[in-house]
């Protein structure tokens, strides 16, 4: 018997693209219930344990059917390293928006085109100084606890704006926006205020007018159980992962 030919083709399965198109129309569904343009809202795909060819899938049924604007983002340095490389053909850019700890820095600033989840001056100081000489400045991202859950990552809200605009004055970044993880609850009015805190810590630091902060700073907030109410206060970057990918494997 002839042994298999191997046609190298990429398989989006069914089940994918459903839930895909789902996500694309609560996406439409709550950017017009709050009288915004579905446009407005970027789409992150946060690609955590699964593999490459599951994303590339994932971005060409999006794009076969006119999705929208698409960002790709890894919580963990060494999956983005792994994984960034074997996407760069799609033309993407990788976000980093898991923390960063100080011996990563090298390899995280080799694959990300953004770190979203910058959480003191100290690492903001760090990737400025590796940066400082390249053409264009990393963009980046504060985040902001704004649950004050302890186990979750980012800066204290008391401290976000004075944060921020410190990050946003080192030479070798940009600042884009701020990030946030929101409250683990099923409370949906705990949840939106949150997120109302985090719009707020954003409209705060434009009114500041230091540098670095006047240009349209973006609010991602919002994952796959609460997209709307994050929606709803004003996010422009929603952050999803298993509403696209189905449920994950538990991370060690
Ligand atoms: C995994 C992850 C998400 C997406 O979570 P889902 O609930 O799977 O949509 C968003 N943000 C960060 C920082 C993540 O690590």
């Amino acid at each position: 018997m002839a042994p298999p030919v191997w046609v190298p083709c990429v398989i989006v399965d069914d089940d994918l693209r459903a839930r895909l198109l789902r996500v694309r129309e609560r996406i439409a569904a709550a950017a017009e219930a709050a009288g915004r343009r579905p446009d407005d809202v970027v789409l992150l795909l946060a690609t955590k344990t699964q593999p490459v060819d599951a994303v590339r899938a994932a971005v060409l049924a999006d794009r076969a059917a006119g999705g929208g604007p698409l960002l790709l983002g890894e919580n963990r340095v060494q999956e983005l390293v792994a994984k960034a490389p074997a996407l760069a053909d799609l033309g993407i850019p990788y976000h980093l928006i898991g923390p960063v700890q100080t011996n990563k820095v090298n390899a995280a600033l080799r694959v990300a085109d953004s770190v979203d989840s910058v959480e003191s001056v100290d690492l903001a100081q760090r990737l400025s100084d590796r940066c400082a000489h390249r053409e264009r400045p990393l963009d980046v991202m504060v985040q902001v606890n704004v649950s004050g859950e302890p186990s979750k990552h980012g800066v204290q809200p008391a401290a976000a704006v004075d944060v921020a605009c410190a990050v946003a004055a080192l030479p070798g970044l940009r600042l884009t926006g701020l990030q946030t993880v929101g409250a683990n609850s099923s409370d949906e009015t705990e949840v939106r205020a949150g997120y109302a805190l985090l719009a707020r810590l954003r409209d705060e630091l434009v009114a500041s007018h230091s540098p670095g902060t006047s240009e349209g700073l973006q609010l991602s907030m919002g994952m796959s159980g609460d997209l709307e109410a994050a929606i709803a206060e004003g996010a422009t970057v929603v952050r999803v992962g298993t509403a696209v990918f189905g449920a994950r494997p538990p991370q060690a």
